[in-house]
């Protein structure tokens, strides 16, 4: 019997281990005293990151993974705090690709949360179909690589509740409550996709930038994303802005956090 129990308990703890989820908070502060923490809680799903922004009354997702990553997005927001995921409303895309737009029709059924997309990139989203650009050294690319991955990559098609074509879009007009503790903007940064997105908050003194693939966090460090783009000049451009806001944290749509300076 000690024998069929200490079995038993063996196989429950590997089962736990094999079923327990990996959120990861990659920020938590109050912004003001007396206020509530705000959260970054970071889902790694198959391909990229999606990132829940977790305030006392209300949540934003910031990309959803591919078409099946809406399971782990909702069971690891909902381990890390089941009000989280109930008060979702807003999903913010920063950009038509399948990796980071894949589920997030389906987040939106279960949520009625609404999409903010940019309309750059409406014609991909709402057929589902990842435009991939070309790769760096090899503009020639495109013509071979957009058909092939758009038949490969598709996601369920994503009609956006906003489509912004504003530079800048101020998250005042999607925050719900006055006790948000974060300020910040989303960002029209074109390069990667024609409607790239980020998400730029400020939390007290520290500021925070969500930002698709318009970067990569590679061993702590921040990189250009090299590898596809609709325009490369474009993202160029972007990177150089993205280096001159000097922002302190920086999470990447591929890749871990980049802490760029400490306060
Ligand atoms: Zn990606
Ligand atoms: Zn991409």
């Amino acid at each position: 019997m000690k024998r069929f129990l200490l079995n038993l308990m063996i196989v429950t703890s590997l089962l736990f281990t094999t079923l327990t989820v990996f959120a990861e908070v990659v920020f938590r502060q109050q912004c003001k005293l007396e206020e509530p923490p705000l959260t970054v809680l970071r889902v790694k799903t198959a391909y990229s990151n999606a990132y829940a922004i977790i305030g006392p009354v209300q949540t934003f997702l910031v990309d959803t993974g591919d078409s099946r990553s809406w399971r782990q997005i909702k069971a690891e927001i909902e381990e890390f705090n089941p009000l989280a995921w109930e008060q979702l409303t807003h999903i913010i895309i920063t950009h038509a690709h399948f990796d980071h737009a894949g589920s997030a029709t389906r987040i939106q059924e279960l949520t009625n949360a609404d999409i903010i997309t940019h309309a750059g990139d409406a014609y991909s989203y709402e057929r589902g179909i990842t435009d991939v650009g070309n790769i760096r050294q090899w503009p020639w690319s495109e013509a071979i690589l957009v058909p092939v991955i758009q038949g490969l990559f598709r996601f369920k098609r994503v009609f956006s509740n906003t489509y912004l074509e504003e530079a800048e879009y101020d998250l005042e007009n999607i925050v719900v409550s006055e006790s948000f503790p974060a300020k910040g903007y989303i960002w029209h940064i074109p390069g990667h996709t024609p409607g790239s997105l980020g998400l730029v908050l400020a939390c007290g003194e520290t500021r925070l930038a969500l930002l698709g693939d318009t970067v990569v966090g590679e061993n702590g460090k921040l990189a250009k994303q090299m590898s596809f783009a609709h325009d490369w000049d474009l993202l160029d451009e972007q990177y150089e802005r993205i280096i001159d806001k000097d922002f302190d944290l920086i999470f990447p749509g591929h890749g871990n956090t980049v802490f760029r300076r400490q306060k």
